[in-house]
């Protein structure tokens, strides 16, 4: 029986752990929140179903059920030291031996604040993707002045495709998120007006250009091409904004109730903390860096050492699973060699 550690318990560490563990190898995840399933948690409802976020945890407590895999809440790999062909992961007063080890420790949002212009944490009215979907669970959408908000506007590409802020890749899935939300927001607020402004839609998946769709002719969600340079706030707390409809070529000034500010994905900061343990390398971007982009995602440069889900890069849900399962097989690949 091999000895495996995942370091993180969001989806990519839970589906990685069911399927080593399936395999019959003795897995420990360690986690550094005090539950699983990591943003998950946090998430209303998926694209391009409306799946409940729920249904998925509820699926995964009970796969999780099936096997008998160690999982170490509220812990940190403090310490990581080779041992031959394998590794000591130090945690606590806790040390583990460790065959391979899977670094599955997700991502963060694009921090908005850091994009000023925009307004987020400067004016109440300005929100994130995030905190739409705490909304969501809330039912509450009244803006800070306790109005039911007449026009909103979704905002794309913030913090991703951005030379200014050193993130020069494409999200991948705020496209498909801005147009669930507006779908959702249209379905909870039938009266108000909802803009999406956007550079390009990436609407890359089965299903997804049909939800496009779907938000323009059933929900008379309005897409503008252009890309918002400033938000100011009036003395009533509407926001005002400035941006160009780069199809028509025409400037744009617009008042709003709401802005929803589509945050890129970010690795998380102990993923660099955690590189650096493992001595494995990162893109230039933050995310861990593949052996191979087609044929080795999972694997890493350092031996023994593999990768899953969105500290390799943006991916959905669907994918973060797949990936997951993907790196799982690497590494009964690996530990067969042993
Ligand atoms: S998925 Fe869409 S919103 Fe996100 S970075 Fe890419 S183009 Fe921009």
């Amino acid at each position: 029986m091999k000895n495996i550690v995942i370091i993180g318990g969001g989806i990519a560490g839970v589906e990685t752990a069911c399927m080593l563990a399936q395999n019959g190898n003795r897995v420990t995840i360690i986690e550094r929140d005090s539950k699983l399933f990591g943003k998950l948690n946090n998430w209303y409802c998926l694209f391009p179903d409306f799946k409940k976020s729920e249904e998925l945890i509820e699926f995964y407590q009970n796969r999780l059920e099936k096997f008998d895999i160690e999982i170490k809440l509220n812990s940190a790999v403090d310490k990581a030291e080779r041992d031959g062909e394998g590794w000591f992961i130090y945690t606590g007063n806790v040390r583990y031996a460790a065959d391979a080890v899977v670094i599955a420790t997700g991502y963060e949002l694009f921090d908005a604040s850091r994009k000023e212009e925009l307004g987020y944490k400067i004016y109440d009215n300005v929100i994130t993707q995030g905190d739409l979907e705490q909304r969501f669970k809330d039912k509450n959408f009244l803006t800070a002045q306790g109005k039911t908000p007449e026009k909103i506007a979704v905002v794309h590409c913030v913090g991703s495709r951005d030379e200014k802020c050193h993130n020069l890749y494409c999200s991948k899935v705020c496209c498909v998120t801005g147009v669930k939300q507006a779908i959702e927001l249209s379905k909870f607020l039938p009266e108000t007006q909802i803009l999406c402004f956007y550079m390009d839609l990436r609407m890359y998946d089965k299903f997804f250009e049909e939800l496009y769709r779907k938000a323009q002719e059933h929900y008379n969600i309005q897409f503008i091409r252009g890309r918002v340079s400033e938000v100011s706030e009036n003395s009533d707390g509407r926001l005002s904004i400035k941006t160009e409809d780069t199809l028509s070529g025409r400037p744009m000034k617009m008042k709003l109730d709401m802005i929803v500010l589509l945050a890129g994905m970010e690795t998380k900061k102990n993923t660099t903390e955690i590189a650096k343990k493992f001595g494995v390398e990162q893109e230039e971007s933050g995310f861990l860096k593949s052996k191979d982009f087609h044929i080795g995602a999972g694997i890493l440069s350092e031996k023994g050492i593999f990768a899953a889900g969105t500290c390799i890069s943006p991916m959905s849900i669907k994918e973060t699973i797949e990936n997951a399962r993907s790196t799982a097989q690497q590494v009964n690949e690996y530990l067969n060699t042993l």
